[in-house]
């Protein structure tokens, strides 16, 4: 079991990044409004995520590190799933390539439990204080895998990596505060602060700055089904890399080539082949017509018609465009 829990883990968490975004879904899942999350030595020491979230009751906690456990389906509709998570694999990985320990209040209960779990051995819970929410810590990701280690890149690009996955995750959802704290060597640091917003455009002037906002579109465009929402820059808010490109299915980031592929065609009469768009795109439809499960970290999607939502995207955009005078 232990073997087979780090051979899986390895396709799940790849760096610290992977690891804060498997901990923040969890907490977002939970219908958390505030999460805070720590990072030491950019995420190789210490990852602590808390939120103020719905928790899990102590006779659940062996059950949440269990592989394949996930109280978010019922097993008759894997396709139909509404919350981030819906494998089951994250916190029994997680607990494989480091030591984990999980604190936890579920609402109405009179007491918050630990549990702790290290190279996959996980210790009976424990009676701990707290008053509500959950605080998942990772310590040492990677420590008993040298090889693993080896492959993490400086500190500085590893917090930066861990800030954008916070950052899509904040852009993902508006309405939750976020807040990243960098308390390597005993300091706190805010790398990144987004307090609670009422709408996505008051989210985005802060992840993105007021600048975008103030030359970006909004987006709002459907066809067969399939709807496109967010707001795209102008050409002349354009970036020498494609970084700044924030594509969303079914309210889930998504790295996907086919959608990257759709929003340079749509520029392409705008834009030199040199200069990229700033965009936050939502890509909205029934959950039947994609499959987010093509990938254990999930960023990959596929859909059942791609030429559609291409199409949706290159005309949505380009007539947008042209509404500007581009
Ligand atoms: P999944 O998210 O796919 O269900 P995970 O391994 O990430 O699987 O988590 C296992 C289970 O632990 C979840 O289904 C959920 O019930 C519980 N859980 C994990 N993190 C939290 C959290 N922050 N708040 C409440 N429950 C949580
Ligand atoms: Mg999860």
């Amino acid at each position: 079991e232990g073997a087979v829990n780090r051979i899986a883990a390895g396709e799940v968490v790849e760096r610290p990044a992977s690891a804060v975004k498997e901990l923040v879904e969890n907490a977002l899942d939970a219908q958390s409004t505030r999460v805070q999350v720590d990072i030491s030595d950019g995420g190789r020491t210490l990852i602590r995520v808390t939120d103020d979230g719905h928790g899990i009751a102590a006779a659940d906690l062996p059950l949440a590190l269990s592989r394949h456990a996930t109280s978010k389906i019922d097993g008759s509709d894997l396709l139909n799933v509404h919350s981030f998570g819906f494998r089951g694999e994250a916190l029994p990985s997680l607990g494989a390539v480091g030591r984990l320990t999980i604190t936890s209040r579920a609402t109405g209960s009179d007491g918050a439990a630990m549990i702790h779990v290290s190279g996959g051995r996980i210790d009976p819970p424990k009676p701990a204080a707290l008053r509500a929410g959950t605080v998942v810590e990772l310590r040492d990701l990677f420590h008993a895998t040298p090889a693993r280690l080896k492959f993490l890149k400086t500190e500085r690009s590893e917090t930066m990596a861990v800030t954008d996955t916070i950052k899509r995750l904040a852009m993902a959802e508006p309405g939750v505060s976020f807040i990243l704290r960098d308390t390597s060597d005993g300091g706190d640091r805010v790398v990144f602060r987004a307090d609670a917003a009422a709408t996505l455009a008051d989210r985005l002037a802060t992840v993105l700055g007021r600048d975008f906002a103030a030359n970006a579109l909004a987006i709002d465009a459907e066809r067969d089904g399939v709807r496109l929402t967010g707001h795209a820059g102008l050409p002349t808010y354009s970036r020498g890399n494609a970084v700044h490109q924030y594509l969303f299915v079914n309210g889930r980031p998504v790295r996907d080539k086919m959608l990257t592929g759709a929003l340079r065609g749509a520029y392409m009469d705008v834009l030199s082949k040199d200069r990229h768009p700033v965009a936050v795109l939502f890509v909205t439809c029934d959950p039947t017509m994609v499959d987010c499960n093509v990938h254990p970290a999930k960023t990959e999607v596929r859909f059942r018609d791609a030429g559609i939502v291409r199409g949706l995207i290159v005309s949505g955009l380009r007539h947008a465009l042209a509404g500007a005078g581009h």
